[in-house]
């Protein structure tokens, strides 16, 4: 089962990976944020649909999504 992790300090919430996932699977939280006070995304793959194509992966400026798996 593909999973990703996200680094949630490293997150500055710019929505590059909630954008380019075809499945949708990576969701602004507005609930909380960081030690540098943004507000982060997360991965939220409840029926299995990850691709591990990293795709987020490869998007985030700032490599905060650091492992994907297959
Ligand atoms: S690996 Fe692909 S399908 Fe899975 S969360 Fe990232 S972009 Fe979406
Ligand atoms: S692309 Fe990176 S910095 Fe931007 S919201 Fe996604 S994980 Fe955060």
């Amino acid at each position: 089962m593909p999973e990703i992790k996200i680094d949630k300090e490293k997150c500055k919430n710019c929505m590059i990976c909630v954008s380019v996932c075809p499945k949708k699977l990576i969701k602004p939280n507005t609930q909380h944020t960081n030690h540098a006070g943004n507000n982060y995304v997360e991965f939220e793959d409840k029926e299995n649909q990850c691709l591990g194509c990293a795709m987020c992966a490869i998007s985030c400026p700032d490599m905060a999504i650091y492992e994907v798996t297959k």
